[in-house]
C-alpha cells in the first residue's frame, strides 16, 4: 500500500498520539514468524516492541490451510539432488524441529490441532512416480514414511505418500496466542513507513510511533521491498486463494492434510466435516501475482469443478468462506535469513513462499541466535544467493 504526502504528515485530526520508544530489538511484522521472533527475544531478557500494519495474523499466518508438514515444497529426491544429501538430510531434520516447535507451542497455548500425519496423493502416473522416488529418498536417509500404489479414495489418484507425524491447526489462534504470550509490546495499526541506521542506532519511523534501537528484524514476508529495495528481485508477492466449506454430519473423508498436483492443491476436513481447499494457483499464475487482497472467480470456479471431479459428495456442500493471502516466494523456495547490506544492525526473515508454518518458526529461531549471538543462520541465510 502506497502512502501520500497527507496521510503521512497530518496532523489534523490528530486521533492517533504519535509515540516515541526506545527499546533493545523491535521486530516488523506480526505473523507467525514475528511472533516467534517476539517470543525467543523477549525470553532472552530483551525489551522488544512489535510493529504491525494491521492486527496479529493479519497476513499469510492468519489465512492459511494450517498444515504443518515436515516437507519441503520440492519433493526430497529433488531436494537431494539440488543440494546434496549431506544438505537435504539437515534441511529434513529441521522441518522434523520445526514441527516439534509448533506441536510445542500449540501444547503449551491450547491452539487446535489434530496429528494424523499427512498424504500426498499422485495427480497421474508421473506424479505417482514422483512419489515414489521421493518416498525411497526419505526411506533411504532414514526417514520414517509410508508409500503405496494404491488410491485410498479410489478417485484416479496414483500412488500415495503418507508422513506420520504431520499435523494441521488452527493458524490464527497460534499467532494470536504466541504473540500475546511473547512479553513483548505489540503496536497494531502501525505500518513501518521508514527504516534508518546511524552509527548503531536505528530508527524505524512507523505510523504512531518513532521506534529507536539497537536491532531490528524484518518478518515482513511478501511486503519485505517496500521497506528496502534489497528484496526487490529475492522475495516475490503471490497469491493464494482458499475456500471453505459449511459442516456435514458425514462420516470424513479426508481426515489429514492432503497434497497434490505438485503441492498445487492442498485440502482436508475439519473434524466438524467441513471441507477447505486451495489450489490452482499454477492455472491464473499471471492474475495471482502481486497483493490484490481478493479471491476471483475463475480461480474459485476451477477449485469448485476440481472438487466436483474428484469429491463430488463434497461439492455438495454449501461455501461459506472464501478468502485469500499472500505469500512472499524465492527464487528457491527457502526462506531468506541475513542483515541488509547498508544497514547491519537491521536482519530480515523473510520469503517463507507457501510454507510458513513448514519452517517460519524454525527460521525465526535460527534469526533470533543470530542476532543474539552472530550463529550463522546455516542453509537459509541469504548468502546463498552470492
Ligand atoms: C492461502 C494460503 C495457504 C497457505 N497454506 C499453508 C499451509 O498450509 N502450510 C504452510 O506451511 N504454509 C502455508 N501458507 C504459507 C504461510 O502462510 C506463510 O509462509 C507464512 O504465514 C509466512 O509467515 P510470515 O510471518 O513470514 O508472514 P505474514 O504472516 O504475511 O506476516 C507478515 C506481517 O508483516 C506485516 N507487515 C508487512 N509490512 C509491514 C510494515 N511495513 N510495517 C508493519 N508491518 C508490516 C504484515 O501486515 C503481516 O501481518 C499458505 C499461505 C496462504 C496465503
Amino acid at each position: 500500500m502506497t502512502v501520500s504526502l497527507w496521510q503521512d504528515t497530518a496532523s489534523w485530526p490528530s486521533e492517533i498520539e504519535h509515540e516515541r520508544i526506545v527499546a533493545d530489538i523491535a521486530i516488523v511484522g506480526g505473523g507467525i514468524v514475528g511472533a516467534t521472533l517476539a517470543t525467543l527475544l523477549a525470553g532472552a531478557g530483551r525489551d522488544v516492541v512489535v510493529l504491525e500494519s494491521r492486527f496479529v495474523g493479519s497476513g499469510a499466518s492468519g489465512r492459511n490451510a494450517g498444515h504443518c508438514i515436515a516437507g519441503l515444497r520440492t519433493n526430497y529426491h529433488h531436494t537431494v539432488e539440488r543440494l546434496g544429501r549431506d544438505r537435504a538430510k539437515e534441511l529434513r531434520q529441521q522441518m522434523l524441529e520445526n514441527r516439534e516447535m509448533v506441536r510445542g507451542f500449540c501444547d503449551r497455548l491450547n491452539v487446535p490441532y489434530e496429528q494424523k500425519g499427512s498424504q500426498y496423493l499422485g495427480i497421474d502416473a508421473a506424479e505417482g512416480a514422483e512419489l515414489r522416488a521421493c518416498a525411497e529418498a526419505f526411506l533411504a536417509d532414514g526417514f520414517e514414511v509410508e508409500f503405496s500404489e494404491q488410491d485410498p479414495y479410489d478417485r484416479g489418484f496414483i500412488g500415495h505418500l503418507y508422513q506420520p507425524g504431520d499435523f494441521w491447526l488452527q493458524p490464527w489462534l497460534l499467532v494470536t496466542r504466541l504473540m500475546a504470550s511473547s512479553g513483548a509490546r505489540v503496536l497494531e495499526n502501525c505500518e513501518v513507513r521508514t527504516i534508518e541506521q546511524s552509527a548503531d542506532t536505528v530508527t524505524l519511523r512507523g505510523r504512531r510511533a518513532t521506534i529507536e534501537c539497537k536491532q531490528a528484524v524484518l518478518a515482513t514476508n511478501a511486503y519485505s521491498r517496500h521497506l528496502h529495495e534489497y528484496f526487490r528481485d529475492k522475495v516475490f508477492p503471490k497469491r493464494a486463494q482458499m475456500y471453505a466449506t459449511e459442516t456435514s454430519s458425514e462420516p470424513r473423508l479426508i481426515e489429514m492434510p492432503t497434497g497434490c498436483d505438485d503441492g498445487n492443491a492442498y485440502f482436508r476436513q475439519l473434524p466438524d466435516g467441513r471441507f477447505l481447499i486451495g489450489c490452482h494457483r499454477d492455472r491464473f499464475v499471471d492474475e495471482e501475482i502481486g497483493y490484490g487482497d481478493e479471491t476471483t472467480p475463475q480461480l474459485q470456479a476451477s477449485m469448485q469443478t476440481w472438487v466436483a471431479e474428484r469429491f463430488p459428495e463434497i461439492a455438495k456442500l454449501a461455501i461459506t468462506h472464501r478468502w485469500a493471502g499472500i505469500m512472499g516466494f524465492t527464487a528457491d523456495a527457502m526462506p531468506l535469513i541475513g542483515r541488509l547490506p547498508d544497514m547491519p544492525n537491521i536482519a530480515f526473515a523473510v520469503g517463507f513462499t507457501g510454507a510458513g508454518m513448514s519452517y517460519g518458526p524454525l527460521a525465526a529461531r535460527l534469526t533470533a541466535e543470530y542476532v543474539l549471538d552472530g550463529t550463522h543462520p546455516g542453509l537459509f541465510h541469504a548468502d546463498r544467493l552470492g
